[in-house]
């Protein structure tokens, strides 16, 4: 009873079942005073081995000892009696009858009595209880078989106990590993580290000589191991290429759902194209399954054992089976999260492109307008932060005066090419583009890293440069750029010359709004482009004058409602006869506070507000008023015509000829009493459309009369090509007619003109004749018209009035010549 509580309460204290067999057989050994006490445990083949051992000397050792007891395999009636709880004993094994092979191993152990108890886990049996006596022998009391028997249950139990502990702990640790790689999966989207740390899980629980992970696909040629993990004595096989095509070990994993394991590598024939790498790696068994997410094939989980042959469990191949269907999700995860961060990176690429689209000049690569303005609104900021005390980094600092200037103060020099449209329409615009190049390319060499330069558009560039302390820094960079544009370009063959006009505006707090600092840079290009200057600062004057330019527009708006337009008219000479042919009307401005505003001043601006179309309307039908009212009034005037301007602007209209129509319908006039000028250039720009329309004109018997020929493009062959009647040549031609001596300069050109003009059937005039030799000239060389101060000024409604009231009647003749001039055409 005693040695029952002994072992019982060992039982429960402590857990650990080889300490328990332990003190059992000592115990047992001496409460019988025997020789020697023994655990057989049953292998899996039913060979058994003894696994713990007390033994008194000089007994011989068992312990470790493998026993093949064949007599006891041959015999299934007695391990069927074991398995009912059967003990067995010899008390004289030299006198009783046994086989004789179980009397050599009984005797190989110096055995001469024996007692064998069952220790039977449920219906396993698991392995024997077994008191040796071999000083001789010895009656087992069947008290004793009975405590034996007892001891044997409890031992069981020790051992079902033990086992059920085992198997919660590999559960447990099967758990602990797929947390470990559900936690690996979810801390981290890098599939390195998932597969990193699965490797070491695998390892451990596994107890294995390495585990790894490869990412292959069954039609890869070769790869490499992944993830490893090695226990410490097994050597790390790093960079180690695995075949996998020509494979038939892996092929067959790769195919299989399950788990396959090789406990012995020598041992399989699918293994044996590799065994020479297998001996490398040295290893004994493996254990590999495939990964597989929805049936595509990810990649492989192995276990290695190494040195040794292993029988791998069916719950470690489950295992295997568990840990690479957790792989196959998270290496699924890893694609779609590499995937979505690529598609991420694109996105954030593309948002990067479009705002470097969106904010440079894709010409040239230099900022653009947007980008100019932000840094420009920028300086413009700093300063009005910084500097609210400084008026503006002056013009006087560059006098020797220098202004209390702080870093924050700017330039802004607003660049634009002198003739760049002539080399665009000339070598096209491929070169103009590359010039463009150029030139963007010229003006960064020149810039300090501070200083920003965009392309504003056509051939406008610009530049800011910040942190000035003295404006002779913006004038000096001016010169630079000058300098460095200097050298000629090489445009496939063609050596082109660049100059640029350049505006400088400088920083001042006045300013609220970059574009204003752009407009008085822009103002300030102007001016140097005007004035033949490398560059002009923006200052108080030029302010002045675009103030009044604007307040211009503005009243011009007003101009039209509040009827603030007159015509003037200027007689048109016939120059044989020195009789009247007619007036050219000319607009003038009444302004209210201007006086009269000459049409040089507001024409351009009307061109540009789109005000020219309605002033123009307003001219011809004032005209065509003014003529028939003297018409009704003077009978001097019944031969007399009326030129009008138009615009190019006006001359594009598709409703100027009904326009025309109405004023000379309204007016009871016809076609023969108008005459239109337009100059050379808008023929050439508009040559289709004015042809038809020219021929319009002349249907209605209203002669068209090229105005200042000889300033536009000067090309008379253009000349056949529309139907013109009258040629009126320009007065700086005439101007210089008394200037040089008759056989030279414009004096031939003039002739040659008239010559040219008659050749071609038309009529000159000349304009702007002022002095008497200039008529004589002009009237011996047979020009026909003739319009300048010399005869008359342009003169108001009432001059004019009266300037045809002394105009002799016109002849009867001349009555008929008109008549005739209706039926046939002015040409004819
Ligand atoms: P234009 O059609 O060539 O008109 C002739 C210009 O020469 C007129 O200037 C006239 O005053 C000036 N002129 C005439 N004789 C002489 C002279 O002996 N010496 C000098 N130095 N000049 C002389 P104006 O009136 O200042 O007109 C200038 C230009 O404005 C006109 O040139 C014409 O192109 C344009 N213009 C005038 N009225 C209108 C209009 O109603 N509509 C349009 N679209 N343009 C107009
Ligand atoms: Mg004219
Ligand atoms: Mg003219």
């Amino acid at each position: 009873e005693r040695l029952i509580r002994t072992i019982t309460q060992h039982i429960h204290q402590s857990l650990e079942v080889e300490q328990i067999l332990q003190t059992t057989v000592t115990e047992v050994r001496q409460f019988l005073q025997t020789d020697r006490v023994l655990i057989y445990r049953f292998n899996p083949d039913l060979s058994g081995t003894m696994v713990v051992e007390a033994v008194l000397p000089p007994w011989v050792e068992t312990l470790g000892l493998t026993v093949e007891d064949t007599c006891f395999l041959t015999k299934p009636g007695l391990a069927h009696r074991y398995r009912r709880g059967h003990t067995h004993h010899i008390d004289n094994v030299a006198e009783a009858n046994i086989d004789p092979c179980y009397r050599a191993l009984l005797t190989r152990f110096q055995v001469q009595a024996n007692l064998v108890v069952p220790i039977n886990c449920g219906s396993h049996l698991w392995g024997l209880l077994c008191a040796h006596h071999c000083r001789g022998p010895r009656h087992w009391q069947p008290k004793e078989r009975a405590l034996l028997s007892q001891l044997a249950d409890q031992m069981a139990i020790a051992l079902q106990q033990s086992h059920l502990l085992a198997q919660t702990a590999t559960l447990a640790q099967q758990e602990k590993l797929f947390n470990d790689i559900i936690s690996a999966i979810s801390d981290s989207l890098e599939l390195t580290d998932v597969m990193q740390r699965a490797s070491h899980q695998m390892l451990k629980t596994l107890q294995a000589s390495r585990s790894l992970v490869v990412l292959c696909q069954p039609n890869d040629a070769t790869s490499e191991y992944t993830a490893l993990a090695a226990a410490a004595d097994i050597t790390f096989p790093r960079g180690q290429v695995i075949p996998i095509r020509d494979n038939p070990h892996v092929q067959w994993v790769l195919s299989q759902d399950q788990p396959v394991a090789i406990a012995d590598v020598t041992q399989e024939p699918t293994l044996a194209g590799v065994q020479p790498q297998l001996r490398k790696l040295c290893i004994g068994a493996m254990l590999d399954v495939a990964i597989r997410y929805r049936g595509i094939v990810k990649g492989m989980l192995c276990a290695h054992q190494c040195h040794a042959s292993r029988n791998w469990t069916a719950a470690e191949a489950q295992l295997m089976k568990r840990v690479a269907d957790h792989l196959a999700i998270a290496i699924h995860q890893a694609e779609l999260y590499t995937q979505a961060r690529s598609e991420l990176a694109e996105r954030k690429r593309l948002e990067a492109q479009l705002r470097y689209d969106a904010s440079h000049d894709r010409l040239t690569g230099l900022p653009n307008r947007t980008l100019f303005l932000e840094r420009l609104a920028q300086a413009l900021d700093q300063l009005h932060h910084h500097c609210t005390n400084h008026r503006s980094l002056a013009v006087s600092t560059l006098e020797g005066a220098p202004d209390h200037c702080c870093d924050c103060q700017f330039a802004l020099l607003f660049l634009d090419l002198d003739r760049f449209k002539v080399i665009n329409d000339s070598l096209g615009h491929a070169m103009g583009d590359q010039l463009l190049q150029v030139v963007a390319q010229r003006l960064q060499t020149c810039l300090r890293p501070t200083d920003v330069a965009a392309r504003l558009g056509g051939d406008e560039f610009v530049v800011l440069l910040s942190n000035l302390s003295d404006a002779a820094v913006a004038v000096s960079m001016a010169q630079r750029i000058h300098a460095i544009l200097e050298s000629p370009v090489l445009l496939e063959g063609h050596e082109v010359f660049i100059h640029a006009s350049i505006g400088i505006a400088l920083s001042a707090t006045t300013y609220t709004d970059p574009n204003q600092v752009l407009r008085d840079a822009d103002i300030a290009m102007y001016k140097a482009k005007g004035s033949n200057r490398e560059y002009a600062i923006f200052d108080a004057p030029m302010h002045t004058l675009v103030m009044q330019q604007m307040e211009l527009e503005n009243d011009l708006c007003r101009a039209l409602e509040r009827c603030e337009l007159r015509l003037y008219y200027q007689p048109i000479i016939n120059l044989a006869t020195g009789a009247a042919q007619g007036f050219e009307a000319l607009v003038r401005w009444q302004h209210p506070r201007r006086g009269l505003v000459p049409p040089l001043d507001f024409i351009p601006i009307a061109e540009n507000t789109g005000l020219i179309a309605t002033l123009d309307l307003w001219t011809l039908n004032e005209a065509c008023r003014q003529l028939n009212d003297w018409h009704q009034k003077l009978p001097h005037s019944h031969n007399l015509t009326v030129s009008v301007n138009l615009s190019g602007k006006q001359f594009v209209r598709r409703d100027l000829i009904q326009q025309i129509d109405a004023a000379l319908s309204r007016n009871g006039l016809r076609g023969h009493h108008l005459k239109v000028e337009i100059t050379e250039s808008v023929l050439i720009q508009n040559a289709q459309m004015a042809i038809d329309l020219l021929k319009q004109l002349r249907q209605r018997h209203i002669q068209i009369c090229m105005d200042d020929f000889g300033t536009g493009y000067s090309s008379l062959s253009y000349l056949h090509r529309f139907p013109i009647d009258v040629l009126k040549i320009d007065k700086s031609f005439i101007t210089n007619l008394h200037r040089v001596g008759p056989s030279t300069g414009d004096y031939e050109i003039v002739k040659a003109i008239i010559s040219l003009a008659t050749n071609l059937n038309l009529t000159v005039v000349a304009e702007g004749i002022e002095t008497v030799e200039q008529a004589v000239y002009l009237q011996t060389h047979q020009c026909q018209g003739g319009q300048g101060y010399y005869f008359s000024r342009p003169l108001s409604v009432e001059e004019a009035t009266a300037f045809i009231a002394q105009l002799p009647l016109p002849s009867p003749a001349a009555k008929t010549e008109t008549a005739c001039r209706e039926s046939t055409g002015p040409t004819a």
